[in-house]
C-alpha cells in the first residue's frame, strides 16, 4: 500500500465505494464499510489499516493507507471530505456525488430515523411504515421561520419556506409530491396541512380544523385498500389553502382529478372497494339501522366482497370501519354537511343496485332477453333511487333507438344488463364524489372573495402502479406520473438551463433523463396512444384486440413493445420502469358510457341529491372544453355512439341534443392540462417520496429499491445541479425591491441596477453569486440566507 492514499479492495457487497466516517469501528466491517463516511484520515491512516485489517474476514483484502481526506475504491471512485456537519443534511453538498452513496447515507440516516434528507431545497422523505413522534407541537413550533440548517431536515421546514415565499414575494406557492404508490406523499399531504394550517394562523380554530378534516372526508371516498398500498389514493387531489395577502388562513379548495370509479363495481386479487362502503356497512350495522338501508348484515352486498378475499361477515364486526364511520360522521358534522342521510342512501343504493342479478329469456324468433331474477333487490335499490322499480326494470333490460325516424325498444342480453347495471353503480358514485367535494368547497370558501388573496397548492396523486395485471386505470395513472416528472425536469433541469444561456451565464450543463418521448408517445395527436384509443373507440366493431394491434402498428417508440406471450398486452418503457399493460376493457372502460334511458329514470327521481347527481349539464367536449371540477370524473351520457353497425343509433327519443360523447381518454388529457396549469401558476417546491422495501415494513432498507427509485427520479442530476447550478434568478429590479434594506437606508430607493444588486449580496456577506444579462443568479442557500436576514431586521 502507498502510504499516502487510503484504499478499500475487494469488498464485494459494496459496488464501487465506500464511507467511513471517523474511524468509528462497528464489529462488522461490512456493516461498517456501508455506513460510515471518512473524515479526517490524517495521520491516523495506519490505526485505521490495523483495525480494519484486525476485523475483516481474511478472504477480503483491505488495504489502506492514508491522505487527508480522501479515498480511493477498487474501481477509481472517490470520496473526499465530508461536509462540515456531522450529518449530512443535504446530498447537494457532498463533494463526490454518486447514486451508491446517496443510498448509503439515506440508509444510514433511516436506520437512525432520520427519513428526510435534502437535495438543495428538495426533500427526500423515505417512508418510515411506523408512527414517528417527529410532528407534535414542538416540532411544529421549532420549524416556523427557523432557519433551515439550524434543524435537521423537516417536511415543516418545506411547508415554512413556501409560506415565507408566499408572503415575502407575494406568490402564490404549489408544492408538488410524488413517488411511487405507498411512498408515503397522502401522509405527507396530511402533514403539510397541518403545519400550514398553523402557519397561517387560522385565528378561527374551526376553520382550521375543518380544513384537516375534509382531508380524511375526501380519504374515506378517494382511497381503497390495493395490493400495494392499504390506504391507496385512487383519485389525484389538488388542495389549495387559501391566505390573505397577509398570510392568514380564510379558506380552503379542493380539486380532484380521475376517480378510479370501476373500483366499486369490481377490485383486483387482494384488493377492496372504496373506504367509505366498509365504513357505513359496519357502522349502519352497529346503530341498527342497515335495514333502513335495505342492507342485510348477515349477507354483505356483492360489491363488498371481492371473490378473492373472503372479508364475509367480519365487515360488521371490524371496530376500524365502525370507528372510521364515528369519523365520517364527526366530520360531516363540523364541515357543515347537512345530507349525509342522502350521501348514505345513495351508496345502499348502489350497493343494492349491484346485487340485483339477471336470468336470459330466449325465444325463437328473438335474440336473448333478459329477466331480473330477484326483482325485490331490485324494488330495495328503486325504494332508495326514490324511482318506479318496473321503470329501472325496464331501463335496465331494455334500451331504446331510432331508427329512420321511429322509435323501437331493444331487449338487453343478460350481459348488455349487466353492463348497464355496473355502469349505473358507477356513475352514481363517482358524481357523489365529485357532489361531496363541491360541496366541501362550497363550505370552506373563503367568506370574503379577495382578489389580493394568496394560495399554496398541495398535489398528491395516485402514485406510480405496477400491478401484476395492469389495466386502462393504471395508464392513466402512469401517464400522469409522467406528467409531473417531466414538469419536475422542466423546472429543475430544463427552464434553469435555458436562462443560464439566455442570460449568458457560464454554467455547467447537466445532462439529465428526459423523458419527452414517453409524453409524445402517450398524448401527442393524432398519433399518440390516447388519440388512438380514441379513434379506435368509435369504431362500433372494434375490439380490445383491433385496439392493441392499432398501437403496434402505429406507435414508433422503443418505449413501446408488444410482449411475445400476453395476448392482449402491451408494454411501456415508463420513465419509473417496465410496465405490462392488458387492453382488456380498454374500451369500455374509455368509452365510460350511461345509457340515456337511465339518466332520464335517474332524473325523474323523488330524491333531490339523486337528480342533482345527473341534471347538471353535460360534459363539453372540443378544443375548449375546460375541464369543470364538479363534472370531472361523470360518466357520459350515451346519446350519439351507434351501437351496431346497422344505421341506428342511440338517440333517446325524447331527448335532442345531438352531441358527441366524450371519452375519459380525452377528458383525462383536459384534467391534465388543467393541473398542470395550476401547478406551474405558483412557484413550486419538491417533495420526493421513497419507498424503502415492497412489504410496507418498518426498518427495512432495501437499497436495491431505494437506488433505483433515486436513479428514475433523478436526485443525483438533481443534487448536481442544485449544487452547481442556480435555483433562483430573480430580476434586477425585484430583487432590489426584495432586499435593499438589508444594504441602505429604508428611506432610500436605490436603482435596480445589477450594481446595486452587487451592494446588496456583498453587504450579506455572500459568495458565489452571478450577475446575468437582467437577472441576480442565486444559490438555494443565498435565498434562505437573504429572507432570514430580511425577517430579522
Ligand atoms: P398512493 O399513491 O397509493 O396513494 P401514497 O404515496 O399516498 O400512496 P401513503 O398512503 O401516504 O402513500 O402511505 C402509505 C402508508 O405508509 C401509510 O398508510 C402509513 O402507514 C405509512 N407512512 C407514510 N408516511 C408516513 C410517515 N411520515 N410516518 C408514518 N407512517 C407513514
Ligand atoms: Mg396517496
Amino acid at each position: 500500500p502507498r502510504s499516502d492514499d487510503l484504499t478499500v479492495k475487494n469488498c464485494n457487497h459494496f459496488h464501487t465505494q465506500c464511507l467511513i466516517k471517523d474511524f468509528e469501528l462497528r464489529p462488522n466491517v461490512l456493516d461498517l464499510l456501508e455506513h460510515v463516511f471518512i473524515r479526517q484520515i490524517t495521520g491516523r491512516a495506519k490505526i485505521l489499516q490495523k483495525q480494519l485489517m484486525e476485523l475483516i474476514d481474511l478472504n477480503q483484502q483491505i488495504v489502506i493507507a492514508g491522505k487527508h481526506e480522501r479515498i480511493h475504491t477498487k474501481k477509481g471512485g472517490q470520496i473526499m471530505s465530508s461536509p462540515t456537519h456531522d450529518e449530512v443534511d443535504d446530498l447537494a453538498t457532498l463533494e463526490v456525488l454518486d447514486e451508491v452513496m446517496d443510498s448509503i447515507l439515506l440508509q444510514r440516516r433511516y436506520s437512525k430515523d432520520q427519513i428526510y434528507t435534502y437535495v438543495g431545497d428538495i426533500l427526500i422523505a423515505v417512508n418510515p411504515f411506523h408512527k414517528m413522534e417527529l410532528y407534535g407541537p414542538q416540532y411544529t413550533k421549532m420549524y416556523i421561520g427557523a432557519k433551515r440548517t439550524a434543524y435537521p431536515p423537516h417536511i415543516f421546514a418545506v411547508a415554512d419556506v413556501a409560506y415565507q415565499s408566499m408572503v415575502s414575494y407575494n406568490a402564490d406557492q404549489c408544492i408538488v409530491i410524488s413517488g411511487e404508490s405507498g411512498a408515503g406523499k397522502t401522509e405527507s399531504a396530511h402533514l403539510l396541512v397541518q403545519q400550514l394550517t398553523v402557519l397561517g394562523k387560522a385565528n378561527n380554530r374551526s376553520l382550521q380544523e375543518k380544513i384537516l378534516l375534509v382531508n380524511n372526508l375526501v380519504e374515506a371516498f378517494g382511497n381503497a385498500c390495493t395490493a400495494i398500498n392499504n390506504n391507496s389514493s385512487r383519485f389525484g387531489k389538488y388542495l389549495e389553502i387559501n391566505f390573505t395577502c397577509g398570510g392568514t388562513v380564510v379558506g380552503a379548495k379542493i380539486s380532484e382529478y380521475l376517480l378510479e370509479k370501476s373500483r366499486v363495481i369490481h377490485q383486483a386479487i387482494g384488493e377492496k372497494n372504496f373506504h367509505i362502503f366498509y365504513y357505513i356497512y359496519a357502522g349502519l350495522a352497529e346503530r341498527k339501522k342497515l335495514a333502513h338501508y335495505k342492507l342485510s348484515d348477515s349477507k354483505p352486498p356483492k360489491y363488498l366482497l371481492n371473490e378473492h378475499i373472503r372479508l364475509g361477515p367480519d365487515i360488521v364486526n371490524n371496530t376500524f370501519y365502525k370507528e372510521q364511520y364515528d369519523v365520517v360522521e364527526q366530520c360531516f358534522k363540523v364541515i357543515g354537511f347537512t345530507l349525509e342521510v342522502h350521501v348514505y342512501s345513495t351508496l345502499a343504493a348502489i350497493l343494492n343496485s349491484g346485487d340485483i342479478d339477471f336470468s336470459s329469456v330466449t325465444s325463437e324468433h328473438q335474440t336473448d332477453k333478459s329477466n331480473i331474477s330477484n326483482i325485490a333487490v331490485l324494488e330495495n335499490a328503486a325504494s332508495l333511487l326514490c324511482i318506479r322499480p318496473d321503470e329501472l326494470q325496464e331501463a335496465l333490460t331494455s334500451h331504446c333507438v331510432v331508427a329512420r325516424g321511429e322509435t323501437i325498444v331493444r331487449p338487453n342480453t343478460v350481459e348488455k344488463a349487466m353492463e348497464v347495471r355496473d355502469a349505473m353503480g358507477k356513475a352514481l358514485y363517482g358524481r357523489l364524489f365529485s357532489w361531496i367535494v363541491n360541496r366541501i368547497n362550497t363550505l370552506l370558501r373563503p367568506e370574503i372573495e379577495d382578489d389580493n388573496g394568496l394560495n399554496i397548492g398541495i398535489l398528491d396523486i395516485f402514485g406510480f402502479e405496477n400491478f401484476k395485471r395492469n389495466s386502462f386505470e393504471q395508464l392513466c395513472i402512469n401517464i400522469a406520473n409522467e406528467q409531473i416528472q417531466f414538469y419536475f425536469n422542466q423546472h429543475i433541469f430544463a427552464w434553469e438551463q435555458d436562462e443560464y444561456v439566455n442570460e449568458e451565464v457560464d454554467a455547467r450543463v447537466i445532462e439529465y433523463e428526459d423523458n419527452r418521448p414517453l409524453l409524445d408517445l402517450f398524448l401527442q395527436k393524432p398519433m399518440g396512444m390516447l388519440s388512438l384509443l380514441d379513434e379506435e373507440s368509435r369504431f362500433p366493431q372494434a375490439t380490445d384486440q383491433t385496439l392493441v394491434e392499432k398501437f403496434e402498428d402505429n406507435l414508433k417508440s422503443k418505449n413501446f413493445w408488444r410482449p411475445k406471450r400476453v395476448d392482449l398486452g402491451f408494454g411501456i418503457h415508463h420513465y419509473a420502469g417496465k410496465v405490462i399493460y392488458n387492453t382488456a376493457g380498454f374500451l369500455s372502460k374509455n368509452r365510460d358510457t350511461l345509457p340515456a334511458d337511465i339518466v332520464l329514470l335517474l332524473r325523474s327521481s323523488e330524491n333531490s341529491l339523486i337528480r342533482k347527481l345527473v341534471t347538471h349539464p353535460l360534459t363539453k367536449t372540443g378544443k375548449n372544453a375546460r375541464p369543470n371540477i364538479f363534472l370531472s370524473p361523470s360518466t357520459k351520457i350515451c346519446l350519439a355512439i351507434g351501437d351496431s353497425g346497422t344505421g341506428e343509433s342511440t338517440h333517446h327519443p325524447r331527448e335532442t341534443t345531438n352531441m358527441r360523447t366524450q371519452t375519459v381518454a380525452s377528458y383525462f388529457r383536459y384534467s391534465l392540462m388543467d393541473l398542470l396549469s395550476k401547478m406551474v401558476a405558483g412557484q413550486p417546491h419538491f417533495v420526493r417520496c421513497i419507498k424503502p422495501n415492497n412489504d410496507r415494513q418498518a426498518n427495512k432498507f432495501d437499497r436495491e429499491k431505494v437506488l433505483v427509485q433515486l436513479r428514475y427520479t433523478g436526485v443525483l442530476e438533481t443534487a448536481k445541479i442544485r449544487r452547481q447550478g442556480y435555483s433562483h434568478r430573480i430580476l434586477y429590479a425585484n430583487f432590489v425591491n426584495r432586499y435593499y434594506m438589508l444594504a441602505f437606508p429604508v428611506h432610500e430607493e436605490p436603482l435596480g441596477s445589477p450594481e446595486t444588486c452587487a451592494a446588496i449580496l456583498v453587504k450579506a456577506k455572500l459568495e458565489n453569486w452571478v450577475l446575468g444579462k437582467t437577472k441576480v443568479f442565486l444559490k438555494y442557500y443565498h435565498v434562505e440566507h437573504l429572507n432570514l436576514m430580511v425577517r430579522q431586521t
